[in-house]
């Protein structure tokens, strides 16, 4: 069985409170883990989820703030220390490559990770795989910055009716997997009669950015969104003046993008709690909302 969650590494915005670390996500999804906006302390909080450095292969940079980046070279220099053999691919915006430059070569130490850089100049696909196709968007903050989706293709899946039917189990059903047809008594079954469409799982990752149409073009669908939600609506004002969105405001994409699970994170230390985080964005959406805390895992909602 695979396993496809999100762990909240941290959930602050630009500086790091008691209660919450900077920014830090990690992505599992079946074979890969993509570490998404590593803020400063990412690597301990990796050590206090338990999860190793070698579980790492992407790491996905949606722009150049501390709280997104600067856990960058922590990150590195563990996964030189570890011996972690396999690449570590990394995206991040074209436009910043010389603080990824910088980030990654911080200080002294053996550098022997392989750590691939795949820098972004426009929206598109930035990486394909076993796993599907990652996407990036621009968004619309105060620099350069985008936001991700990843796309399981659809496929098709085994529906128990039909194999009943037909009387195919067990080993059976590995053999007409493959081959993609199949004996029985004389009458050949094809894949197609035993099987029916899987609508393929879809993440999606959204930081500072006021709403824009790349946000709803992220969301769509997503059956796991991660979506920043810095302020409350008081400072609706201050969100639009800094590129940053309020908890109604994405709430609201993720009503209008029949989001499955909604994922609240990136809180301003000016809030005592998020109580409110939630109430406002439960008046726009009546979905799922997870209030994103430190070392929470998440998981992506089990196909319907
Ligand atoms: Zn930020």
């Amino acid at each position: 069985m695979s396993v496809r969650e999100l762990i909240v590494l941290g959930t602050a915005s630009q500086v790091p409170s008691r209660r919450r670390n900077h920014n830090g996500y990690l992505l599992r999804w079946d074979g890969e883990g993509l570490l998404f906006d590593p803020g400063e302390g990412t690597q301990r909080q990796l050590l206090l989820a338990g999860v190793p450095a070698s579980s790492l292969t992407m790491v996905c940079l949606t722009h150049f703030h501390g709280d997104h980046c600067l856990g960058v070279p922590g990150i590195v220099q563990r996964l030189s220390l570890d011996g972690v053999r396999h690449p570590v691919q990394a995206h991040f915006p074209a436009s910043g490559r010389e603080f990824f430059v910088r980030l990654r070569h911080a200080s002294a130490f053996h550098d022997r990770a392989d750590v691939r850089e795949h820098p972004i100049t426009s929206d598109g696909p930035v990486a394909t795989g076993e796993f599907g196709v990652l996407e990036a968007r621009r968004l619309d903050h105060s620099i350069d910055t985008f936001g991700y989706r990843l796309i399981e293709p659809d496929g098709r899946r085994f529906s128990p009716e039909p194999l009943r039917r037909f009387g195919i189990t067990g080993a059976a059903v590995g053999r007409l997997q493959q081959a993609g047809s199949i004996e029985i008594d004389g009458r050949t079954i094809s894949l197609a009669e035993v099987t029916e469409p899987r609508r393929g799982q879809r993440f999606a990752f959204v930081m500072d950015t006021r709403p824009c149409d790349a946000v709803y073009a992220l969301a769509d669908r997503a059956d796991l969104l991660v979506i920043e939600s810095t302020f409350l609506d008081e400072h609706a004002d201050l969100a639009a003046r800094y590129g940053h969105l309020t908890a109604r405001q994405a709430a609201r994409v993720a009503a209008e993008c029949r989001v499955r699970r909604l994922v609240l994170t990136h809180f301003s230390q000016r809030y005592a709690d998020t109580q409110r985080h939630r109430d406002q964005a439960a008046e726009e959406f009546d979905g799922d909302i997870v209030i994103a805390e430190d070392l929470a895992r998440i998981a992506v909602p089990a196909r319907s």
